[in-house]
Parts: C-alpha cells; sequence; structure tokens
C-alpha cells in the first residue's frame, strides 16, 4: 500500500483537535507492535509514555543512546523502562564509540559540516538500523517549540524510514504540557528540566537557556546556523512524498 501527502490530509483533518491519547490509541489500532514511540527522554515524550503506559497501550519505546548523552537522561530512561510495565524500551546505540570516531575522524561536533555528520552518525545512524521494522514511529514534536515545528501535523510521511511520523502532540502547549505533569506527579521529568534546559540533547551541544531565551537557543549555541539534528525529518521539511507499507 503506497501512501502518499495528498492521503494524509483527511486523517489531518480528523486529528486536528483530538486528545493525544486518541492519537496513540488509533496509532496502536491500525498499527499493532509496527508502530513505535521515538523518545530522547525530554519532558514531552515521556508524557506520551505516561499517557501510553497508563491505558495499557504496550508500545516500543526507542531511544537513541549517542555515548554522550547526560547522566540524568540516561536514568530517565532506566526509571521508565522499572516503572511502566506496558512499554518495551529498546535503546540503539551508534556502530562507534565517541571515543574511536573521534579518534579516526576528528572532533566532529565544533564545526557546522562536522555536527550533521556526527548527528547522522551518532544519532539518525542507530534510528535507520531498525529501518523496515515499524510502519509509525510516534514522536513528541510540539507546533509551540516554534521554528520548523511551528507547522508539525499530526501525521507526516518519513521516506527515509519509510514510515509514517505521527505526532500526538502537535497541537499541545507548554502549558498544557505543565498541566500534564501537575496532575500526573507519577510521569517521569528529565532531571535537567529543573536545571534550566528547557529541551535536551547531547551534553557538549546542549546548555541551559536564560529566562528570556526562546526553548531551544541552548542546543548547539556553539554553532550559530544549527536548529535540529535532523532524526525528525519535519525539522528539516525533508519529508518527502510517497512511503509504501505492507498489506497486512
Ligand atoms: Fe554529535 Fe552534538 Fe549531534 Fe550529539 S548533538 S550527535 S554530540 S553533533
Amino acid at each position: 500500500m503506497r501512501i502518499t501527502q495528498a492521503d494524509l490530509v483527511p486523517l489531518n483533518q480528523r486529528f486536528e483537535d483530538a486528545a493525544p491519547l486518541d492519537i496513540l490509541r488509533f496509532a496502536r489500532e491500525v498499527f499493532g507492535e509496527r508502530a513505535a514511540i521515538l523518545s530522547s527522554m525530554q519532558r514531552a515524550g515521556t508524557a506520551l509514555c505516561h499517557m501510553a503506559d497508563r491505558a495499557g497501550l504496550d508500545f516500543d519505546v526507542l531511544f537513541v543512546d549517542t555515548g554522550v548523552l547526560h547522566t540524568q537522561t540516561l536514568e530517565t530512561r532506566d526509571a521508565l523502562a522499572s516503572t511502566h510495565r506496558h512499554l518495551r524500551i529498546h535503546t540503539l546505540h551508534p556502530e562507534r564509540g565517541f571515543l574511536e570516531q573521534t579518534r579516526e575522524e576528528g572532533l566532529l561536533y565544533v564545526t557546522p559540516e562536522g555536527q550533521e555528520r556526527c548527528c547522522d552518525l551518532r544519532k539518525t545512524a542507530p534510528l535507520r538500523s531498525v529501518r523496515g521494522r515499524y510502519d509509525a514511529l510516534i514522536g513528541a514534536l510540539r507546533r509551540g517549540e516554534g521554528g520548523a515545528r511551528a507547522r508539525v501535523q499530526p501525521f507526516a510521511l518519513d521516506v527515509d524510514m519509510n514510515t509514517l511520523r505521527i505526532h500526538p502532540l502537535a497541537h499541545v502547549t507548554s502549558e498544557t504540557l505543565n498541566a500534564y505533569f501537575t496532575e500526573h506527579p507519577d510521569a517521569l521529568q528529565n532531571p535537567l528540566h529543573l536545571m534550566g534546559f528547557p529541551t535536551i540533547g547531547c551534553f557538549p551541544c546542549t546548555t541551559p537557556v536564560l529566562p528570556d531565551e526562546p526553548e531551544r537557543a541552548g542546543r548547539w549555541r556553539h554553532l550559530a546556523s544549527v536548529a535540529y539534528c535532523g532524526i525528525n525529518p519535519t525539522d528539516r521539511g525533508a519529508l518527502g512524498d510517497g512511503v509504501v507499507l505492507d498489506d497486512r
């Protein structure tokens, strides 16, 4: 079955204002075990995991350990694995360790070109290693994050991974997200969010932000031109048109 951008129009209209849990249920119903949550253990992602687990939706959760993550992020992953019994956490790794890669190619993340290669090797390639295993990847992108994400739709195509990308939180504001954590104190939050990091990536490329800075100002601060790593094709407007999913 070939799916094009045009096929997604009615789906996006139908789910534009839908509750995130309704979109999660839809994903589970349609794709079964071929749908997975992709999370970097930031708060929007852990909220999604909490919603799914509470509702008994037993998704795989894909987590890419780049080898240069903060301890707090790895601990959040471990806490999620031990408390969310319906979810199965799968940690994906780059082919080479960070030091091995650096010995062979130099320190990549200090230049814009190097950053692109580093993110490709340490983030996108590990995800690509499960290409063919899933028909739908569920992420935590929100329009409220601004930039390229201001246009994110509930359903999009990812030609590279040959999957649908599903964004149940597309229309969720940061206020609504805050309210979710207030209402559900057992939902996990990466402690770095309380330490001045509104968004979190690898430790060499993430800093806290000042109160009047945009949410993503702390990402690749040393490289003025970089905004995203590319693991979410929506961020680079590189969705393409047409994925082919097996008929089952
Ligand atoms: Fe490399 Fe930085 Fe990208 Fe992490 S965020 S993969 S350290 S360039």
